[in-house]
């Protein structure tokens, strides 16, 4: 087996989206810092309520999925296709946007930690304007796995015999939440040709064979080099971090906004659509 070495650090860089949510944002700070098909992570993290409460009002999307996951706090997801769901503590959201969602997410909580992480995954070209989906994972739906010195909570994908909360999506997509001891390691196989990264949001971890590769820090998302394996080793003071990974989709990424398309005329026909009131109306009859 090849172990994947870290190829490249993104740190997350402060900036602030929806109405004013302060947030951190590592893939997707820039066109050039995405891996394909992941599009953008942000994490928002804190304890203040001015960073968090604007929230995110009535917007839309086109063209990918947006995952949502809710380390600490409570928020109201409302959209133009009746779904409602409540994220809590430990819960996912996965929201398909396809062929357009209008949606708002806003706090709901007035005081205390809100902490979580928002994933943009691209859609291939023939499911881009498929009808929208969305998918709401309680805590307790997903399977967490112990093993020596770590705990793995499986999102997506599998680990060794466990199978994620979420399957069936066409980019194959692992995604685990893990909390590694000190010194601890964790060995993931990841079938060679899909990308893979890691987001460390909490301690720090070496990246690399045996423990010995390149240190990623904290706020920070390290792209993994090519191989079929991933191994990461805790340092002193353990480490919390995503591991991400899917197969790539090579296609053209046009991005405006929160519409993501593979030419510049469907973001002008996405454009059109939202402002004629007809984007979610295109979502409903799907194609
Ligand atoms: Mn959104």
């Amino acid at each position: 087996m090849k172990t994947r070495e870290l190829a490249r650090v993104v740190t997350g860089m402060a900036t602030s989206d929806g109405a004013g949510v302060r947030l951190r944002r590592s893939l997707g700070q820039s066109d050039g810092a995405r891996l394909d098909p992941f599009l953008m992570l942000d994490e928002f993290a804190s304890d203040d309520p001015d960073d968090y409460l604007a929230g995110f009002p009535p917007h839309p999307h086109r063209g990918f999925e947006t995952v949502t996951y809710m380390l600490e706090g409570h928020m109201l997801h409302e959209d133009h296709l009746g779904n409602r769901g409540d994220l809590r503590s430990g819960g996912v959201q996965w929201m398909t946007a396809a062929a357009g969602i209008i949606h708002s997410e806003m706090p709901q909580q007035e005081s205390g930690r809100m902490h979580g992480f928002q994933l943009w995954i691209n859609l291939p070209a023939r499911e881009k304007m498929k009808a929208p989906s969305y998918r709401d994972i309680p805590p307790e739906g997903i399977p967490e796995a112990t093993f020596d010195g770590g705990r793995a909570r499986i999102i997506a994908g599998a680990w060794r015999e466990l199978t994620g909360a979420v399957h069936g999506v066409s980019t194959e997509p692992l995604f685990l939440d893990v909390a590694l001891d000190a010194g601890a390691m964790l060995r993931q196989e990841i079938p060679a040709g899909h990308n893979a990264f890691l987001y460390m949001w909490d301690g720090e971890a070496a990246v690399g064979a045996g423990g010995t590769g390149r240190g990623l820090p904290s706020g920070s998302a390290g792209l993994l080099g090519d191989g079929d394996l991933v191994e990461v080793t805790a340092g002193d003071h353990g480490a919390r971090f995503l591991l991400l990974a899917a197969k790539p989709l090579g296609e053209p990424v046009v991005q405006y906004g929160p519409f993501v398309m593979n030419t510049r005329e469907e973001i002008a026909q996405a454009l059109a659509d939202y402002r004629t009131g007809t984007l979610a109306r295109e979502a409903k009859r799907g194609a």
